[in-house]
């Protein structure tokens, strides 16, 4: 398959979903990284982007609920190439109705070629890398296929 590049800016587009077990986990590290957050523009999923931006004052885009579609509409954002980073806090322990969406949605940003953390520690890494706030060359797929 041919291969094209995307520049992910240094205002990046970093998209935010949370399973309801893993809520307070999310927001607990958002909160610790307020500041770096707010260089960016954040968009969520329903409930995630709801409670991000009510406890911590960050503006968030807030798309569809997850089970009603919010998974669906971040794998299409990023197929626009309008995503740059996914933080997908995704429950480890519980099915949940979902669970087709969530699988499209991993696959779609492996595809698209975006960092995604789906723990903690991952969104730590990605928070400190130098990238986050510079432009980063992506290889992508063509958009000919
Ligand atoms: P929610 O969706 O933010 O609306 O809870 C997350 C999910 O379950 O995918």
């Amino acid at each position: 398959m041919t291969k094209h590049e995307l520049v992910s800016p240094k205002h990046k587009v970093i998209a935010l979903v949370a399973h309801d077990n893993m809520k307070d986990e999310l927001l607990e590290w958002v909160e610790h990284h307020r500041d770096q957050l707010a260089l960016h523009t954040l968009v969520g999923t329903g409930t995630t982007g709801k409670l991000v931006s009510d406890q911590t004052g960050l503006s968030v885009e807030r798309l569809r609920s997850g089970p009603l579609g919010g998974d669906q509409q971040i794998g299409a954002r990023i197929a626009e190439g309008d995503v740059d980073v996914l933080l997908f806090f995704w429950d480890p322990l519980e099915p949940q109705p979902h669970d087709p969406d969530i699988k499209a949605l991993l696959r779609i940003a492996v595809v698209w070629n975006i960092p995604v953390a789906c723990n903690r520690a991952t969104a730590d890494f990605i928070m400190s890398s130098p990238l986050i706030t510079d432009e980063y060359v992506r290889h992508v797929p063509s958009h000919e296929r």
